[in-house]
């Protein structure tokens, strides 16, 4: 039998979606494939489209079709404040959630020596530059409550005291722990208010 290399190729491309092992994979690839070719052809535009126009902000890092994203464009947010985050999931949770009205930095992920994430690929000169030009008075540490992000708020800490800026983490909500991503709105809201004063 012909081996079907098309479907392969498919099924390992939906398998580097976060979550999609090899029995989902293929059930993805089959279900598209015989039951809605119509929306496989909506998902590869969709990606095509989304590829080509999504860049990254050139303040914040957010993702954006702009050379600079909304967020950082608008005249209504709190310019006083600066929320570190490490993705732009991250960011879009607390937007939905209300919880914040200052900007943002997205970090490239958090420190991780295993994934070869060190100081440098955070891109912490730039945070360092941001905080400056924008005359930010409070950076708010919004890295994920995980070991990683504790590293990463640890280490931003450290770096920040060379800094006039003042520096806060967000508290730990209940229930504790986790990521960001994951977390309810008023959770989230609780967080922000309670954030913790370090310098
Ligand atoms: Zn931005």
């Amino acid at each position: 039998m012909a081996k079907n290399y098309a479907i392969d190729q498919l099924k390992d491309a939906l398998k580097r979606l976060p979550g999609v092992g090899p029995r989902t994979a293929g059930r993805m690839a089959f279900h598209l494939l015989e039951r809605d070719r119509d929306g496989a052809k909506i998902l590869a535009d969709a990606l095509q489209t989304a590829v080509t126009k999504v860049n990254n902000c050139s303040l914040c890092n957010n993702l954006c079709e702009q050379g600079v994203c909304a967020i950082c464009q608008s005249g209504k947010r709190d310019r006083k404040l600066l929320c570190v985050v490490e993705t732009p999931a991250d960011l879009d949770t607390i937007e939905d959630a209300g919880a914040y009205t200052g900007f943002y930095f997205v970090l490239m992920g958090h420190l991780s020596p295993i994934e070869g994430i060190g100081p440098d690929q955070l891109g912490v000169e730039k945070l360092l530059q941001v905080i400056k030009e924008r005359e930010v008075q409070e950076v708010i540490l919004g890295t994920n409550l995980t070991v990683e992000g504790e590293a990463t708020a640890d280490y931003l800490y450290d770096t920040l005291q060379k800094t006039e800026v003042s520096v806060s983490r967000l508290a730990r909500g209940v229930p504790s722990g986790g990521e960001l991503e994951y977390m309810d709105a008023n959770t989230l809201s609780q967080a922000f208010t309670d954030r913790r004063t370090l310098s």
